[in-house]
This record gives C-alpha cells, structure tokens and sequence, in this order.
C-alpha cells in the first residue's frame, strides 16, 4: 500500500530540498525500514546492440517510493544508504532479483545479460563470496549472464581489508564478471583497467562523453580511444546515456558495441521490461518469414 501511495503521489523534491540536514535524517531512518515496506523497487534498462538496437541485455537500478516524499533519485538515497551502511541489504536485494529474472529468463530462451550496481561496502562484506554462491546454486544461471558494474572507488580498497585480486578470483570462479561503471570520470582509471583486466568483460562510458558527441570532436577522440582500448584488451564497450538516432549512428560508426539511453527505453518495472523484450522477439520472428 504504501508501495501505491509512493507511486501515486510522485511529486519529486529537488535536490536541494534533499540539502535539508532535517529530511535527510528523517530519509535516512526512513532507509531502515524501506526494503520491509516493500518501498524498494527493481528496474531494468536494456542494453543494446548499438548496429540495430536489439536488446542484448540490462542494468539493473532501484528506486525508492517513500511514502511521504514519493520517488527519491538513488543518486541522493544511495548515497545516504553508503553513510548508514543499507546500502549493502539493498544491492543484494537487487541482485537476488535480478538472478532470479535471469534465472527465468534463460529458461525462455532469451541469452540476456544483466548487471547490477555494487559500491565499495558491498566489496568489503566478508560473506559476499558466500551470498552470491548462494544465490547462484538457488537460481543457477547456464552461462555468464551477470555482471557486477563498479566504480574506480571499489577497486582502491578504501579500508585495506579486502583483496580485491583474491575477490575477483572468486567472483570469477562463479561466473561473475565485472563492468567499469562511469569510465573516465574517476581517478587513475587505465591503471585499475590494467591490474584487473582479465575480471573486466565490459567498460561502460560516462553519459558526459556521449552528450555532446556530434558537437565535440573532443568527446570523439575520447571515445574512440576508449573502444579501441577495449577492443585491445578483449573488452566489450557500452556507451550510456544514448538519446538520440544521430548519437548512436555516430556510435556505431566508431565501432562501438553496446549502447544504453532513453533512445530506446527509459529504466522500466521488470514485467514491462519483460513485455519490450518479448515483442522484440516476436518482431525478430516477423522478418524472418
Ligand atoms: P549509473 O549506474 O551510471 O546508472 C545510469 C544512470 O543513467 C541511471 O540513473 C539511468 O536512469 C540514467 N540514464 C540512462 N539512460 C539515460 C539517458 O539517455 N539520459 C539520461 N539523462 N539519463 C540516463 P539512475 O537510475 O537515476 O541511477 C543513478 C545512479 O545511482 C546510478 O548511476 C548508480 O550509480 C546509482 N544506483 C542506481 N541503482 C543502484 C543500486 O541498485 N545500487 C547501487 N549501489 N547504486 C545504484
Ligand atoms: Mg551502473
Ligand atoms: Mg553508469
Ligand atoms: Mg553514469
């Protein structure tokens, strides 16, 4: 119920009113009970095939319907769910059901993939490994179809209590790769690239070099150095924040793989994300008559 109320009001408080030291305390207590509340929701964007926007894959992103203040931006309640340390309850729970939609979804003969978001306190939990073996030997997963998409910040190993090289084995021995999220918007990035490079199965570009792309031949030149810095250590490229034909042409043109944006589908609840990659598949069906 309150899951509706949340919904239904979905008047969004702008960011500065998230500044309030007030409502940010009051969100943060109201962090603890939210996933209970079933306030916590799952979406999907797809991932697609930048030559002909198929949908090869998802990310998965979570929102929050709070009763009183609708729909907050994980931007802000990530991070306050970093602070009070839910945040870590939250991305399992993201990843559970993610697996379990993986799990059925192969079972219906689609070969998607699908990441979901960790940030470095969900590396540092000492059972991580066993969380996800669990998960995985509940809905066991045919091929590598979940990735873990990270930020430069999980790679440094803030609290020097994690190996990460050790962690990633493991992940690895699971079936579990690793996405770069926000590529080229951190620090030092080409060096975590070049330690962990057998982890990493994809690079995702940062929404800022793709915005302007057709304007700035400085975003070009970036771009293609990335995917072809991708292609030379055998990663896959996703370009994010595709809005338009003309980007993902442009895209295209620099051999880039994979694309993600509003172009072709906002992040959506899981059932309608369901519905879009079924009519895709009926539509494939279609041309091959
Ligand atoms: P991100 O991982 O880089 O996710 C991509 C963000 O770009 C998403 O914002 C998505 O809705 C947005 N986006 C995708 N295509 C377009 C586009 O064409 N135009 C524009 N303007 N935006 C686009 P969202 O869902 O608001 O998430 C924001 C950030 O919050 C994420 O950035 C991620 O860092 C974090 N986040 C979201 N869900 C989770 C989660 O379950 N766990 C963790 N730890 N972080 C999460
Ligand atoms: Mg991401
Ligand atoms: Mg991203
Ligand atoms: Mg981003």
């Amino acid at each position: 119920q309150a899951k509706n109320a949340g919904k239904s009001q979905f008047k969004t408080f702008s960011a500065e009113m998230f500044e309030d030291l007030m409502i940010k305390s009051r969100l943060k207590t109201a962090l603890k009970t939210a996933l209970e509340n079933n306030e916590v929701q799952v979406y999907f964007q797809p991932i697609f095939a930048i030559e002909d926007g198929s949908i090869v894959g998802f990310e998965a992103l979570c929102r929050w319907f709070h009763p009183e203040y609708g729909a907050v931006r994980p931007d802000i309640f990530i991070a306050l769910a970093e602070e009070t340390g839910d945040v870590v309850e939250i991305d399992r729970f993201v990843l559970t059901e993610t697996v379990k939609k993986l799990h059925k979804l192969q079972g219906q003969n689609t070969r998607l993939f699908g990441t979901v978001n960790f940030c470095p306190l969900d590396f540092e939990q000492p059972d991580l490994v066993d969380y996800l073996d669990n998960v995985l030997t509940r809905y066991p997963l045919t091929e590598n179809r979940l990735e873990i998409e990270v930020t430069e910040r999980s790679m440094i190993n803030e609290s020097g209590n994690t190996n990460i090289n050790l962690l990633l084995e493991e992940l690895e021995k699971l079936g579990v790769k690793i996405a770069i999220d926000d590529f080229g918007t951190g620090y030092s990035a080409l060096s975590y690239v070049k330690s962990y490079r057998e982890f990493i199965s994809k690079i995702k570009v940062d929404r800022l070099f793709v915005r302007d792309i057709e304007q700035d031949s400085a975003d070009v030149a970036l771009v293609s150095s990335i995917i072809s810095m991708a292609k030379g250590l055998d990663m896959t490229v996703v370009a994010e924040g595709i809005e338009t034909v003309q980007q993902q042409d442009l895209l295209a043109n620099l051999g880039c793989q994979y694309g993600q944006g509003y172009l072709i589908s906002k992040p959506l609840p899981i059932d309608e994300f369901c519905q879009l990659v079924a009519s895709q598949k009926v539509q494939d069906n279609v041309s091959f008559i």
